[in-house]
């Protein structure tokens, strides 16, 4: 009996180790990850609800109410971070001027997102990582900009998660550039994230991925009373939103319908968050976002950007867009007392082993194709080196075309790969690895003849 109890210890930490040199992780993400603080985001969160309303067109006079002291105190939370830091990270209130429209804006305003730049460390590599919440909070009318609106969770619990990001990150070197930016203006109607995505397109930023971070933070569900802190769902689009008319010959053609770049985006949040951290599943919903609501990402996957909303598995909508009150026993809004900092400790961090693997990797590969000029049972991919970063070399990935997530992985030091897999019978994508083993986002192979 003993023996056997003895035995089944061994076998149990050979899988342990096992499956610790399977996970790779990168020592210094995971010090980042493991840095993030429940009680820093309470704190956070505690600071924003204490303005009252963060109603996008409530006043921005006031040093203690309303949306204008609530991004002032974000502006000088990330000034705080760049005066502890090397000079690499800097903010700004980054304002524009929005005319009343006739449906959520009844005034003009001066609208400000809160914004951080982390500046990457290899003046060759341009490419911008970014990272949003939404500041902005409300009741049930859109329109109420006096009532006490704590918008805890809505978008409390992603603007917390941003600045704790910020926070983290701000201490450690990476190529890339990562931007972190609590927006304004999203239940006027998405107008902050509008702002920056139109800015960054007419600006030619070169944005290889976007977060959006909107209610990350409770766990419990309206109506079927689910409690669960173990799951996270990511939001992607799949057929692009941009320029479809100009792909959608190739996307029918290979049946790329499940593999445009907001879904590699999803699928590398997938691999890369439960890489890091424990007890969380991700989710990925084949979907730009839930019925009847919007989010921050759209803007970016409108102007041609990889974008992705996460969001808590369990909404809870007694807790959302509510006023405050007290009906038959239910307690109705957004309060912090219904937020698990635990949760949010989970998701923030997701979002933190996803950047900075993102923004430590290579650029992606380039001219990667894929040969068609024969009918063959294999596969002949080939590729360029990426424009910046050191390769250690290349994953070449594999999946059925039935496959959500990507099965199998080949590693080369080559820019080339024959595979004995039919090209008729899978998919492909290539991605680069540095030798502190972060990934670049993968690449799908375009016709090669
Ligand atoms: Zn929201």
């Amino acid at each position: 009996m003993k023996k056997s109890f003895i035995l089944l210890f061994f076998c149990g930490l050979v899988l342990s180790v096992k499956a610790q040199t399977i996970v790779n992780r990168n020592a210094d993400i995971d010090k980042m990850v493991k840095s993030v603080n429940p009680d820093s985001l309470k704190s956070y969160i505690s600071k924003m609800v204490a303005f009252g309303t963060r109603s996008t067109i409530s006043d921005t006079k006031s040093k203690t109410k309303g949306i204008g002291a609530a991004r002032n105190w974000v502006v000088d939370k990330f000034n705080q971070f760049a005066k502890q830091g090397d000079g690499r990270l800097s903010a700004l209130l980054d304002t524009v001027t929005i005319k009343p429209d006739g449906k959520r804006v009844d005034k003009q305003i001066v609208l400000g997102n809160a914004v951080a730049v982390l500046k990457g460390t290899d003046p060759n590599d341009k490419r911008i990582f970014v990272v949003s919440g939404h500041l902005d909070s409300r009741v049930t009318d859109v329109m109420n900009r006096m009532s006490d609106a704590p918008g805890a969770n809505d978008d409390g619990s992603g603007v917390a998660g941003v600045i704790e990001a910020a926070r983290i990150m701000s201490k450690y070197k990476f190529g890339a550039t990562v931007i972190f930016v609590a927006v304004s203006g999203e239940e006027q109607s998405l107008l902050g994230s509008g702002f920056m995505a139109a800015k960054a397109k007419k600006e030619g930023w070169n944005v290889e991925a976007m977060l959006n971070n909107d209610m990350i933070g409770s766990n419990n569900a309206s109506e079927t009373q689910i409690i669960d802190n173990t799951k996270l769902r990511v939001f992607s689009e799949g057929l692009p939103a941009y320029e479809l008319d100009k792909n959608a010959k190739i996307i029918r053609q290979y049946g790329l319908e499940n593999d445009g770049k907001s879904r590699q985006l999803a699928r590398y949040v997938k691999e890369i968050g439960e890489r890091y951290v424990d007890q969380l599943e991700i989710k990925l919903i084949y979907r730009n976002d839930r019925f009847l609501r919007g989010g921050d990402h759209t803007p970016f996957v409108e102007n041609g950007f990889a974008a992705v909303r996460l969001t808590e598995m369990n909404e809870n909508f007694e807790h959302q867009h509510q006023d405050l009150r007290t009906e038959k026993g239910v307690k109705y809004g957004d309060l912090i007392e219904f937020m698990d900092f635990e949760y949010l400790r989970k998701n923030t961090a997701v979002n933190i082993a996803v950047l900075a693997n993102l923004a430590k990797a290579p650029s992606m590969p380039t001219e990667v194709k894929i040969d068609v000029k024969n009918l063959s049972n294999s596969t002949l991919l080939y590729w360029k080196a990426p424009l910046t970063g050191t390769v250690k070399g290349y994953y070449v990935l594999m999946r059925e075309t039935s496959s959500p997530v990507w099965e199998k992985k080949f590693f080369t030091t080559e820019k080339e790969i024959r595979l004995p897999y039919s090209k008729d019978n899978y998919l492909f994508a290539v991605q680069t690895i540095a030798s502190d083993e972060s990934e670049s986002l993968p690449v799908v192979p375009s016709v090669g003849r």
